[in-house]
């Protein structure tokens, strides 16, 4: 895996650069998160997006999801505030043009649904979010028509792809992406100007320059619906608090993955590991690795 112009992410990498909490900081301090995504059939990506966020460290989330999942989201994330949108059955839909100003980072499309309608949402978000915007999931695949104007953002721009939206993307068979993620992921971040964190058993961080980072934490206790959207929101948290992407990315990563190996040494085993679970053991993640 190593070569020279790819490293592989190390703990004490992390513990050098993970946030710290200033004693005169307040809420705004922390950075305020926009989570975009989730539908009524489907509150819990979201909810879990922003849960994670909070739990790591975020000052303040609000949570733009169709009107009627709101009550839902908000029961299991109490601090959260929220931004209903129009919807029809179930999905966004309607106008999308929301003001997205107020917001040191955003995050879109984890339990969206992949209405056509979102399409709009994801064009919205890329022409006009003016600070990092990570994006993810059902969202990947409304890019894939829009992938033309991710050059013009002059922001951070951060992909999230697992091996099956990623060979969506660059219209490639599974098979190849696996077999090559480091040539693709390189080639499609130097092309598009972003930053893709293609994920897996291995995940790769790629910066828009080419460089590469893999970070090698985590168990197959992961492999379970959740994990991704948990990514999300700790990934979200940590560009709010560090003013490198590549650090916010790796450390990111490092912390979904180190408390997926904790929760298995300590409570739980990879069969009934939950990504909530995943929630809750970031307490003792930052508790003893900060
Ligand atoms: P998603 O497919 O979007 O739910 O994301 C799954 C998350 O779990 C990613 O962070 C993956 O890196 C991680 N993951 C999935 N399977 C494994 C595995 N077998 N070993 C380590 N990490 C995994
Ligand atoms: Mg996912």
């Amino acid at each position: 895996l190593p070569s020279p112009n790819r490293k592989v992410w190390q703990r004490e990498d992390s513990k050098r650069i993970l946030p710290k909490r200033d004693a005169n900081s307040h809420k705004g301090s922390h950075g305020k998160a926009l989570i975009v995504g989730g539908a009524a059939h489907m509150p819990g990506s979201i909810a879990m997006s922003a849960k994670a966020a909070l739990r790591s460290g975020a000052g303040l989330v609000t949570v733009a999801t169709p009107k009627s999942a709101v009550p839902t989201i908000a029961t299991y994330v109490q601090e959260a505030t929220f931004l209903p949108l129009a919807e029809e059955e179930g999905v966004i839909k309607g106008p999308v043009d929301f003001d997205v100003s107020a917001y040191d980072g955003v995050a879109v499309g984890m339990g969206m649904g992949r209405g056509r309608e979102s399409n709009n949402l994801v064009n919205h978000l890329v022409s006009s979010v003016k600070s990092p915007l990570l994006i993810d999931a059902d969202a990947l695949y409304q890019l894939k028509n829009i992938l033309g104007l991710l050059r013009s953002r002059t922001y951070p721009t951060i992909l999230t792809p697992h091996p099956g939206e990623f060979a969506h993307l660059v219209d490639q068979p599974i098979s190849a992406i696996v077999q090559s993620p480091f040539s693709y992921s390189r080639e499609f971040s130097k092309k598009y100007g972003v930053y893709t964190v293609l994920k897996g058993p291995a995940t790769i961080i790629t910066a828009p320059n080419g460089s590469q980072f893999v970070d090698l934490t985590g168990n197959a206790g992961l492999a379970k619906g959740g994990s991704g959207d948990v990514l999300s929101g700790i990934l979200l948290a940590m560009m709010l608090q560090s003013g490198s992407t590549t650090h916010a990315l790796n450390s990111g990563c490092m912390l979904h993955g180190l408390t997926a190996e904790m929760l298995i040494e300590d409570d739980h085993s990879m069969v009934d590991l939950l990504a909530t679970d995943l929630i809750e053991g970031l307490t003792q993640t930052f508790r003893t690795f900060s």
